[in-house]
């Protein structure tokens, strides 16, 4: 019976609510979306027709509350439910909720999801249905002495993994049988803290393996079939960084072969709509690990090769239509690749990162790259969720022809105002082994020096950049205002200046700890600096957006330069650096003493202090240093001067803008 689906409600935020409403709409539905305190903002209610205030920023209090989403749908007529990937979205509760209050789910029947929520149970069912599994244990029996004696049985190097678990929670790979009952401890409370159930199982660990899995969709007629598989073996941490489709290397024989499998899993649970069966590969063979009971995060690569909507697809089945193809009409074509851009920071073990996109630049402008995303420019990236700015997906006819596409899209990548893993991902791109497609699970592993390499000092090219653009705002700038307040300024150079073939300025930027001085000398189409490597002749022009059309020493670069406070982030060849412009304007502020307040940038914890009271400093040294976010930030003199007074102790609470120590004329 068909039930059709006019107002769609989306329990969830950020890139999947985006992308699962532009289907709707482009399918004449109406959307409604479901935001929380923090999400008032956010990009998913902007494009939603109405949106429905769920609770605080937490999860807990919002996005994972089913009577306030199911209050939501009932003000707003919703007659279906589509709860995206994570939150509700593998919720059997939330199912069943649904279906009471007369919603549709737009996701599989609550049973299924029960029967895959725990991998132990569900491994048991794969058993049966004669879908191949890693050697291993997934009993009930839990007792500590018999899971170390099945872990000998199974021989070492094992793995042991949170029955309900997700995400790489409760997972410990043990080596050796003295390791194993500590690591059992850890990963039951792990377990325990993060589902609420310590229950594990213990599997052969694969040394090599590659994650390989199955795109299934399901009707309620009966029809189940495989849209070919997605290779997700470049990972950190067991978590996916990139993902690809088809896998390479993948034969006819062995896709039928994994297909039929992904299957006869979802056959054997009952299955309806779209899910996911993840097989761990390694040499010839493949193993059922979990099936993902939800539309994947990595679904476009799938879409990209099919030429299909999935989430299309998904609201056909759940209004109770057939499949839209029978198995032999699901095409694959080309080659599709997506990263998961995110906000942390490579340097810092990949720390999250929390703050604001002071500017973004996605590369969905250009040809054959597709960008998911639920931010601006602008919006907040919060401690509350999941820290991913974007899904960049790029296709080619080929594969290598999709890997140089990706490499472009992430060259053309801006983000300043937060650390991300764009570098890190073009590094991947780049990398020969990735063009070679030698995947495994290790690979990241195996390459970090080049993916992670030790930060570089600031070249000539990034200086010189820098200084253009400085020039270029202060000559705007004077132009509009002759700086009359500081006749001493550099800037305040009176108009003509520029005939004058001797006048010249000095910059100051600082690249981490080290301060650059640079000596600009004017010359009528531009200036010659003097870098640390030799005098560059530099011309050019900037745009407002930080465009610069520049010329050193006659070869000819596009760039972009960002201007947040006196941090200037230059974007050339695909890669990125910040420096810091020493205002000399400031400088001479604090020299007339009315700028001796030196004040937290942010609230935060002190963790160290670099001075003593009565110690005299010189311009830039580092005073203090505050941490907040786990991000620190020094606190340098702004002029010469002795410390007065500190008021902070390491360890301290302090408030943005509270008065750190008091600089004094030496
Ligand atoms: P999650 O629920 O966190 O997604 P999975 O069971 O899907 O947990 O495993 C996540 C990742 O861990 C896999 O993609 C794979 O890289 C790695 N992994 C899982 N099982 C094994 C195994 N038996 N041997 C080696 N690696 C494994
Ligand atoms: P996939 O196999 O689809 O990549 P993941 O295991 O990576 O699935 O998780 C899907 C996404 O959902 C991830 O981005 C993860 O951070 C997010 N996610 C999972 N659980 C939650 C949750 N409870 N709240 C918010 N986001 C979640
Ligand atoms: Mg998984």
């Amino acid at each position: 019976m068909i039930r059709p689906i006019r107002t769609l409600l989306v329990a969830n935020r950020g890139e999947i609510a985006v992308r699962v409403m532009r289907t709707a709409k482009a399918l004449g539905l109406r959307t409604v979306a479901v935001y929380s305190q923090a999400d008032a903002d956010a990009l998913h209610v902007a494009v939603a027709d109405e949106a429905y205030p769920i609770g605080p920023a937490p999860a807990r209090e919002s996005y994972l509350r089913i009577d306030a989403i199911l209050e939501a749908a009932k003000k707003s007529g919703a007659d279906a439910i589509h709860p995206g990937y994570g939150f509700l979205s593998e919720n059997a509760a939330f199912a069943d909720a649904c279906e009471q209050a007369g919603i549709v789910f737009v996701g599989p029947p609550a049973s299924a999801i029960r029967a895959m929520g725990s991998k132990s149970a569900a491994k048991a069912l794969m058993e049966k249905a004669g879908v191949p599994l890693v050697p291993g244990y997934h009993g009930e029996d839990q007792d500590a002495a018999l899971l170390a004696r099945e872990a000998e049985r199974i021989g070492f190097p094992v793995l042991i993994k949170a029955s309900a678990g997700g995400g790489g929670k409760g997972m410990k790979v043990v080596r050796s049988a003295e390791d194993f009952p500590e690591a059992l401890a850890s990963a039951q409370r792990e377990a325990k803290s993060a589902f609420g159930d310590d229950k594990v199982l213990v599997e052969k660990y694969l040394t090599t393996p590659r994650h390989i899995e199955v795109q299934v969709f399901a009707d309620s007629h009966g029809n189940c079939v495989y849209l070919h598989e997605r290779d997700c073996s470049i990972q950190r941490r067991h978590q996916k960084v990139v993902e690809e489709a088809p896998a390479p290397g993948m034969t006819p024989e062995r896709r039928a072969a994994m297909g039929k499998a992904a299957v006869d899993a979802a056959k054997a649970v009952g299955y309806r709509g779209a899910g996911t069966v993840e097989f761990i590969a390694e040499g010839d063979h493949f193993y059922f690990m979990e099936m993902n009971t939800r539309l994947q995060v990595e679904h476009p690569v799938t879409e990209a090769i099919t030429g299909q909507d999935l989430v299309a697809w998904q609201l056909r089945v759940a209004q109770g239509e057939t499949l839209p193809l029978t198995q032999e009409e699901i095409p694959l074509q080309g080659h599709a690749i997506e990263v998961r851009l995110y906000a942390e920071d490579p340097a810092r073990d990949f720390l999250p990162q929390v703050g604001r996109l002071d500017h973004l630049v996605l590369p969905s402008h250009l040809d054959h790259t597709r960008v998911d995303t639920g931010v601006r420019a602008g919006d907040t990236v919060s401690i509350h969720y999941d820290p991913m700015i974007a899904k960049i997906i790029v296709s080619g006819a080929d594969r290598l022809e999709a890997v140089r596409r990706l490499e472009a899209a992430l060259a053309a990548t801006e983000v300043v105002g937060l650390a991300t893993n764009r570098v890190f991902l073009k590094a991947i791109a780049a990398h020969p082994a990735f063009a070679a497609a030698e995947l495994d699970t290790n690979f990241i592993a195996r390459h970090q020096d080049v993916l992670l390499p030790a930060p570089t000092p600031v070249d000539d090219t990034v200086l010189a950049l820098a200084a253009l653009f400085v020039l270029k705002e202060e000559a705007r700038q004077s132009a509009e205002t002759v700086d009359a307040a500081d006749p001493w300024s550099p800037w305040g150079l009176a108009p003509g200046w520029r005939l004058n073939r001797d006048a010249h300025v000095d910059l100051t930027f600082a690249d981490r700890d080290e301060r650059i001085a640079i000596r600009a000398h004017f010359r009528p189409h531009g200036f010659i600096l003097a870098l640390p490597g030799g005098d560059v002749a530099v011309e050019g022009e900037a745009e407002a957006d930080g465009s610069l059309r520049a010329r050193l020493d006659g070869v000819a670069l596009s760039a972009r330069v960002i201007r947040t406070g006196n941090r200037l982030t230059v974007f050339v060849r695909g890669g990125e650096h910040a420096v810091d412009f020493i205002d000399p304007r400031l400088a001479s502020q604090a020299a007339t003493g009315t700028a001796g307040r030196l004040v937290a940038p942010m609230p935060g914890t002190i963790i160290r202090i670099a001075v003593e009271e009565g110690q005299e400093v010189t311009k830039g040294a580092a005073l203090v240093v505050v941490e907040a976010m786990k991000m620190e930030h020094t606190v340098a003199a702004p002029r010469d001067g002795k410390v007065k007074a500190l008021k902070f102790a390491v360890g301290d609470l302090v408030d943005e803008g509270a008065e750190l120590l008091v600089l004094e004329d030496a």
